[in-house]
């Protein structure tokens, strides 16, 4: 921890008054210390008591328990055949960044050794404006339709009557959205406790666009590897550490850069062509479903470091705002309907949870000139609010002059197009093949592994109402009929 600062401030009230005691409250008294009434006149009691009662901002719904630190970007690798994008050109081209690793359905205070997935959000300033990546720590997700996001994230989180966490809603809903059966297996994979945030990756799970200015694009995956390797923690051990030292992943990643040793991340590409996409195996827009690293290889782009602390956890770590939609030019979403979905859900929660100005605050202010004279007023509005300047559009008083292209890259959508309608997706025998890959050929080629699946799975569905066990089992069969029936006899071992 930082050591106490030489210089003495000169205490003020919150006003910048000079006030003679930060610990009394004026008193009717015939002076004792200790007895007689309390002024309204008493303007530092009466402000810090109302201050401290409004401390607390809306805790996130999802990903509200959180470790971060501040870093750098810089590019190692030449992409430039892929993207405009400048914080991605230039060998050596380095831009800061924030970091913010979180479990998704814990509150805030709660313990940080859970099996659960990590939310993996980073924010890179670069010069033309943030580019946040709202990724996880699995490569793939539970769902991929966005209606279904709430339920899914209440499945995982308390009983509305009971108050407790309960594994009977979360297989209810696994099993009647058997989609996500992929990410499950990840979920309760050794992986699904890493031994520290250092030690996890960030996944895009959806896929982007690349675009460059003369209008071309890749559809591509973002994988920010781990350089310290992804070490796990025992089911054992993560349950000891959550009640003798529930915030061990924030003192392990404070000290680790306190000590200088500085954790990093290589980030790969995976890409692919508009025609690649038209004829490839699996739908690129559904997030439940990896690209096979045989079909789309990975390619280096560059390193992340994180190599600062926060000075202030809630300033620079609470009241970041990350959101999928927070793109930079060169990059671009694709049609996967999470992720349109998500980015109108950030903002949204943003805004709800810091106020409509979020974007001003220091942690999340671009390095980048800002200037949108169109988003005026609001709470805490704190930039100068563009004094006079006009507040509407296309005024020749002062009119604006424009950065960059409008992307010509969208053009590809129109292979998207269809009708209008209602859908939802349906679950078909494909939607197991890449979790039978992962079972046969990542667990299946590593010792004790397969084994250590089968009895995660079993700890948590044996919690789960016996009604559940069927379907689950039933469901772990359509992946492999092995994986089903050793999860049946584990669960049934347990009664
Ligand atoms: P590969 O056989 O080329 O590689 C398997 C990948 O699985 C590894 O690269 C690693 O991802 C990850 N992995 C390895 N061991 C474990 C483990 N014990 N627990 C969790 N993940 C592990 O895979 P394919 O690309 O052919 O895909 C096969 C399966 O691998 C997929 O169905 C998917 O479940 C899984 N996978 C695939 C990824 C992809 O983007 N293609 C990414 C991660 C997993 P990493 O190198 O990212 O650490």
């Amino acid at each position: 921890m930082e050591s106490i600062k030489t210089k003495t401030p000169v205490y003020t009230l919150a006003e910048g008054c000079p006030y003679a005691d930060a610990a009394t409250a004026q008193r009717f008294s015939d002076g004792s210390p200790v007895k007689g009434l309390m002024l309204l006149q008493d303007t530092q009691l009466i402000e810090v008591l109302a201050h401290f009662s409004r401390e607390r901002i809306p805790e996130r719904v999802v990903h509200a328990r959180a470790v971060g630190a501040l870093g750098e970007f810089e590019v190692t690798h030449d992409i430039s055949h892929l993207t405009s994008a400048k914080f991605l050109n230039g060998i050596g081209t380095k831009s800061k960044t924030l970091l913010r690793v979180s479990t998704v359905g814990p509150e805030r205070g709660s313990a940080e050794t859970v099996r659960d997935v990590r939310g993996w959000a980073l924010k890179i300033f670069t010069e033309e404006g943030n580019q946040d990546f709202v990724f996880n720590d699995i490569p793939v997700f539970f769902v991929r339709d966005p209606i279904k996001f709430p339920s899914l994230n209440r499945s995982h989180k308390r009983h509305p009557a009971t108050n407790l966490v309960d594994n009977t809603m979360f297989w209810d809903f696994h099993t009647n959205n058997q989609e996500g059966t992929h990410a499950l297996m990840h979920l309760f994979s050794g992986r699904g406790i890493p031994k520290s945030v250092r030690y996890v990756n960030g996944y895009s799970g959806h896929t982007y666009k690349l675009t460059k200015d003369d209008g071309t694009f890749h559809y591509v995956k973002f994988h920010f590897k781990s350089n310290q390797g992804n070490t796990n923690m025992s089911p054992d051990e993560a349950a000891r550490l959550a009640g003798a030292d529930p915030d061990n992943h924030t003192a392990d990643l404070y000290n680790a850069i306190a000590d200088g040793n500085f954790p990093s991340w290589t980030l790969y590409v995976q890409a692919m062509t508009p025609q690649q996409a038209e004829h490839y195996r699996w739908n690129i827009f559904d997030m439940t479903q990896v690209w096979p690293h045989a079909d789309f290889p990975l390619q280096p782009v560059g390193t992340l470091t994180m190599n600062k602390n926060p000075q202030n956890y809630f300033a620079d770590i609470e009241q970041a705002a990350f959101s999928p939609s927070t793109m930079v030019p060169g990059v671009a979403p694709s049609a996967d309907p999470i992720f349109q979905a998500r980015m109108f859900a950030y903002p949204d929660a943003a805004r709800y949870r810091l106020g409509v100005n979020y974007q001003q605050l220091p942690c999340n202010r671009p390095v980048a000139p800002v200037y949108n004279p169109y988003q005026r007023d609001g709470f805490a509005t704190i930039n100068g609010n563009y004094g006079g300047d006009p507040n509407y559009v296309r005024s020749a008083l002062r009119p604006v002059t424009f950065g960059c292209p409008s992307s010509a890259a969208a053009a590809h959508d129109t292979w998207v197009r269809g009708t209008v309608a209602s859908y939802t997706s349906e679950v078909t025998d494909e939607d197991f093949v890449q979790a039978r890959m992962f079972w046969d050929n990542v667990l299946g080629r590593q010792e004790g592994q397969q084994e250590s699946l089968v009895r995660n799975l079993a700890g948590h569905l044996g919690a789960a109402d016996k009604l559940l066990w069927e379907p689950a089992f039933e469901m772990f069969s359509r992946v492999s009929p092995k994986l089903g029936e050793d999860l049946r006899k584990a669960v049934l071992a347990m009664v």
